[in-house]
Formats: C-alpha cells, sequence, structure tokens
C-alpha cells in the first residue's frame, strides 16, 4: 500500500512536468484556431502516459476459458504494472451472485468500477433518450455496492446520441447524477481479434495464441501511435490517454505481453483514476452523430483532420481484410 501511494506521487510529480510544457488550453486554442501554431511532434523525452481501461466484463467467454481463470489471469497481469484500471461494467453480463464475486476481485484490488449501462443499447436512431436513459439508471444498482464505484459513464459502442437534442439531454442527465465521460482516448478493434480466435478455435481446438498475440499488439501500438499523434496535432499537447480494451478470451490469455509491449514502445502505464484528471475529460465535442475516441471527436469538431478521419474510427471491417490475409 505504502509504495503504491509513493509511485503515485512519483507519478504525479512527473506529470505536473510534462503539463508545465504545454500552453494553457485556452490559449493553445487561440493559437490553433489563428493558424499560427507550429507544427508540434512529439516530445520523446517524455513518455507519453496512458491508462488502461477494460470495457464489458461478463461471466460468459465461451468455451475457451471460465470467467474464474479470465478474471485472475487478467487481474494478475494488471498487478504486474503497479497500476490501477478502469472497469466499465454493464449490469446484463455479471448481475448474479457469480457476477458480484467477479466485480468484487476488481473492487478489492483498488481498480475503479464505473458505468457501462446495464444492457450495452447503441444510442443512436432505434434508442430513445428516455429508454438510453433508463437503462443508464438501471445499471447503478449494479456497481453500488462496491467501495472503488465512481461516477463515469462510458457509452457502448461509443455512441453518444445521433441528434443534437439526444446528445444533449443525456449529457444534462449524466451532469445531473454527478457523473463524467469515461472517455476512450485510444479506440481499438480488440474485441474483433478476440472474435476471430475464438472462432478459429472452434474448427481448430490446438490453434496457437501467438499469431492472434502479435497481431493484437501490432495492432495497439499502431492505434496508440495514430492517437498520440492526433492529439499532438489538434491539441498542441500530450494528453494522458486512456486505451479501451475488453474482457475477452484472447486479452485474458496474452494481457502481459500486451501490457509489456506498450511499455517496451515508449508508453508509462499510469492510475486510471490519474488520467481522467486531464483537462481534456472535461470537454464536450459539439458534433453529430456524437461519439467515438474523445480525440476523434475533438478532430472532427474542428474540421481540419477530415483526411485523417474515418467512421466508425475502429471497426472490425477494417481488420477484416488484413486478418484475412494473414489467414488468421
Ligand atoms: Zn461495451
Amino acid at each position: 500500500m505504502k509504495r503504491r501511494r509513493f509511485l503515485s506521487a512519483a507519478v504525479k510529480t512527473a506529470s505536473a512536468a510534462v503539463c508545465s510544457q504545454t500552453f494553457p488550453p485556452a490559449l493553445n486554442s487561440f493559437l490553433l484556431r489563428q493558424g499560427a501554431a507550429p507544427k508540434i511532434s512529439p516530445d520523446n523525452s517524455v513518455r507519453p502516459q496512458l491508462a488502461l481501461t477494460l470495457d464489458d466484463p461478463t461471466l460468459s467467454l465461451g468455451s475457451v476459458l471460465k470467467w474464474q481463470e479470465a478474471n485472475a489471469r487478467i487481474l494478475k497481469a494488471i498487478a504486474a504494472k503497479d497500476v490501477r484500471a478502469a472497469l466499465f461494467v454493464c449490469g446484463m453480463r455479471v448481475d448474479d451472485a457469480d457476477g458480484a464475486k467477479l466485480l468484487t476481485a476488481w473492487d478489492q484490488a483498488g481498480h475503479l468500477i464505473c458505468n457501462h449501462s446495464y444492457s450495452h443499447k447503441f444510442y443512436g436512431e432505434r434508442t430513445s433518450y428516455a429508454d438510453f436513459a433508463f437503462d443508464f439508471l438501471k445499471n447503478e444498482k449494479v456497481i453500488a455496492p462496491y467501495h472503488n464505484r465512481i461516477f463515469l459513464f462510458r457509452y457502448p459502442f461509443l455512441k453518444e446520441g445521433d441528434t443534437a437534442d439526444k446528445r444533449d439531454r443525456f449529457r444534462a442527465l449524466l451532469k445531473e447524477r454527478g457523473y463524467r465521460v469515461g472517455h476512450v482516448t485510444i479506440d481499438t478493434s480488440d474485441w474483433y481479434v478476440s472474435q476471430r480466435f475464438v472462432d478459429r478455435l472452434s474448427k481448430q481446438p490446438n490453434a496457437p495464441v501467438a499469431p492472434y498475440r502479435d497481431y493484437l499488439i501490432a495492432h495497439l501500438l499502431d492505434r496508440a501511435a495514430f492517437y498520440r499523434q492526433l492529439a499532438l496535432d489538434v491539441l498542441g499537447r500530450d494528453i494522458r490517454h486512456t486505451l479501451l480494451m475488453h474482457f475477452n478470451p484472447l486479452n485474458a490469455l496474452v494481457l502481459p505481453e500486451v501490457l509489456s509491449a506498450l511499455e517496451n514502445a515508449g508508453w508509462q502505464w499510469i492510475d486510471a483514476s490519474l488520467a481522467f484528471e486531464d483537462p481534456v475529460f472535461r470537454s464536450q465535442p459539439q458534433i453529430v452523430p456524437a461519439g467515438e475516441s474523445l480525440v476523434w471527436a475533438l478532430a472532427k469538431e474542428t474540421g481540419r483532420f477530415n483526411d485523417r478521419l474515418r467512421y466508425a474510427d475502429e471497426d472490425g471491417d477494417y481488420e477484416k481484410p488484413k486478418m484475412d490475409a494473414l489467414g488468421l
């Protein structure tokens, strides 16, 4: 416990040094509006920081491994980096006694327990504000018992509303309930790579995990570098990043290697609570449809980066041809 506190203080000092090298946000946006900002490239003397955020813990992982084993492996991998992650809980996947055991293990390890709605609805055309709001509130009872429960909400599929009215009404509800958005800054398709791995195992039970692990790591490094550069170009500074990953079979098997690969690429793992303190997480991009990675949305809002933005920002469709070509 003491060691953790010390490390956390050290990280805070280090990140204060990072922040002091940047312009205040207001000045920054002024410079960017004027088109006077110099081209900014990563400051490689300072390690960029990121926190692990993990979505959709579930008791159903198919036949690959049991939830108890997946849970233990994932928690052990994170503990080995001595950081606290943020767990975004979708109630319908863990709403029984076993689900409570799963969540208790995270809570006792000091990770943040956050709201990801009860039923994982896509807040688009076919979901009304009233239904979405009801589903968000319904999830509160699932996460209420935990000590490290925190008022962070992550939109399912990162979809924040298909009209300005729905977007703003839900944002107002979050504010009224004391919530902030648990934004993703580095969006990924880890879920798709895991799904391909599980599909392969169903046809070939002894298929090796290594090629899927390597694909996943290359994908995550690529996406992390992409969103880091985009954040630098949009905001003029390195922000603290939040990496999106999921509670799934592939991650349960290879998370230690994944976490080390990002570290070896120069990233520094930090506590999720520290990452979410970055003022960037208070921004509310005024785009429609609303959502995606926060960095993507801020870039979209400027109208200046459309050549680099695709919609949705991440999707299995982008990975499919590459994985097909590799025979994965
Ligand atoms: Zn989700």
